[in-house]
């Protein structure tokens, strides 16, 4: 997510809207259309900010809001549309900006408010702007599976099934370790692994093909070997995703 943002603040702000088309509604959230339309067209983007897996950008009156989902992309360009651009912003400098959403899991909207939009849907803090302290204290009143709990928006906002499992599988934590049974080592583990792999995703573009080898993500497959210590990968369900670990490291 930091890299859409990155990515929006390099490409579509300071430019003029000057059409706003949307080619499925289904997209849309707590919106209308023409409402949706009529508070962007003829703005600029002034700025971009990003909560876990949400991106906000001003346009002056309203806030775009965008959600990812698990589909969900932004693609800049000057020639053809992207096939599953669902809203597209035709700025006045010819060039473009849509956001794609294959299978729609994702939402476009509007807030008058980020900081109002994030407290009034429970979205926990983001990992990369928490300390051990607040996740801590965020851990402490929870009970459940370790993986349930990282990949909940109100306690991390932003942590996917991928992550989720990769953190754990760095930190030789089972993912249905319970919450209140992890020592203080174990969650100060989790958490300096869960900001050192979205960190190394981030510089890498999250381009799996580039993560280093013994990341469990070339190895998502049951029986496989684990790459750290040549135990067997195993597939189960947690928090209704599957979820690979490995069978002898992860405890
Ligand atoms: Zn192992």
């Amino acid at each position: 997510m930091e890299i859409y943002c990155r990515y929006f603040a390099e490409h579509a702000l300071q430019q003029k809207i000057k059409v706003v088309r949307i080619s499925d509604e289904r997209v849309l959230g707590d919106v209308r259309k023409q409402q949706f339309v009529t508070a962007l067209r003829g703005r600029s983007f002034r700025s971009v900010r990003r909560h876990g897996k949400h991106l906000f950008a001003d346009a002056g009156d309203a806030w775009l809001h965008l959600h990812f989902g698990m589909t969900g992309d932004l693609a800049y360009y000057r020639d053809a549309d992207p096939r599953f651009g669902r809203v597209i912003f035709d700025f006045d400098n010819g060039a473009h900006l849509a956001f794609e959403d294959m299978r729609l899991f994702g939402v476009v909207d509007l807030t008058s408010d980020p900081d109002v939009f994030i407290k009034e849907h429970h979205l926990g803090p983001d990992p990369l702007e928490m300390t051990l302290r607040e996740f801590r204290r965020l851990l402490a009143p929870r009970r459940g599976a370790i993986k349930s709990l990282l990949m909940s928006q109100d306690v991390i906002a932003g942590i996917g099934n991928l992550y989720a499992d990769e953190t754990l599988f760095q930190t030789s934590i089972h993912p249905r370790r319970a919450v209140d049974a992890l020592s203080d080592d174990e969650i100060r583990e989790i958490f300096t692994g869960m900001r050192r792999i979205l960190r190394e995703v981030i510089k890498r573009k999250t381009d799996y093909e580039s993560y280093p080898p013994r990341y469990l993500i070339h190895h998502r497959e049951e029986g496989a070997r684990c790459p750290r210590c040549g135990g067997t990968i195993k597939r189960s369900v947690v928090f209704g995703r599957t979820t690979y670990f490995c069978g002898k490291h992860q405890r």
